[in-house]
């Protein structure tokens, strides 16, 4: 299973609108950030963790072919903000998107998107969208998926452990201000953390990128990446001063699971 990085950028992306800044400006590709996604994928199985507003060129960039299902963290705009453009692999797929989301941020979901997931009104060309709450571990074809609830300001959201052949082989955790020790718990000596790791200052719904390094020492994880970055982190820059094995995680990065 391989995990390709959808966008590794904060709320409103990186370049910033009509910021001019070194890192809006950096000719490195590493500094254009979409909004947060992740793409997990094998030769059978195809899953987005979030549909952000620019789900769709994300897609196109990664050339998704398909998608069997598609899973949420939290409902704030950055992350949910694509949901229409799932139209064609609604229609791909049957006529039909599994949709896995903990029952808040489906209920947001059913709200922003009341056309698609009120039967009554749903036109054939509208994604179909079906609601799995989730309330525990749950499986999608070789992979399964443990929810890890984290603070996000004044609500949760829903980060995973992936888990493949029955192995912990990574943790999505894109936007939390905090990783209580239950949730450290479940993720000790994970292969590969991917993390929140906003910016350098202190953020009331977000990790430092020095408080993402302390989850990541403290639960002796293997590889880490950071992601939901801004444009105050200069790509080259800044993954260069990290302690190992931590790293910013940049757009088009793919892991083997
Ligand atoms: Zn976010
Ligand atoms: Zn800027
Ligand atoms: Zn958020």
């Amino acid at each position: 299973m391989d995990l390709t990085f959808l966008g590794t950028g904060t709320s409103q992306g990186v370049p910033l609108l009509t910021c001019t800044c070194r890192v809006c400006t950096s000719p490195d590709p590493r500094d254009r950030r979409f909004r947060s996604s992740v793409w997990l994928h094998d030769k059978d199985l195809s899953i987005v963790i979030d549909t952000s507003p620019d789900f769709r060129s994300q897609a196109l960039r990664a050339s998704i072919p398909k998608l069997d299902a598609v899973l949420y963290t939290h409902s704030h705009a950055d992350h949910i903000a694509g949901f229409d453009d799932l139209r064609t692999y609604s229609v791909k797929n049957g006529n039909c998107i599994p949709i896995y989301a903990d029952p808040f941020t489906l209920s947001r979901l059913e709200k922003a998107f009341d056309y698609a997931f009120d039967l009554k009104v749903r036109s054939p060309a509208y994604v179909c969208p079906e609601p799995h709450p989730i309330t525990g571990p749950f499986s999608i074809g070789s992979a399964t998926f443990t929810p890890l609830p984290v603070p996000h300001g004044s609500i949760s959201t829903t980060g995973f452990r992936i888990d493949i052949a029955g192995q912990p082989r990574a943790a999505y955790l894109p936007d939390c201000a905090a990783v209580p020790t239950p949730i450290r718990d479940q993720i000790r000596h994970i292969p590969i953390l991917i993390i929140d790791g906003l910016r350098e200052e202190p953020h009331p719904t977000h990790l430092t990128i020095a408080q993402a390094i302390e989850i990541s020492q403290d639960i002796r994880a293997g590889q880490t990446w950071l992601t939901h970055l801004t444009h105050q982190t200069l790509h080259a820059e800044r993954d260069a001063s990290l302690p190992t094995p931590v790293h910013l995680a940049y757009d088009t990065l793919r892991l083997t699971l």
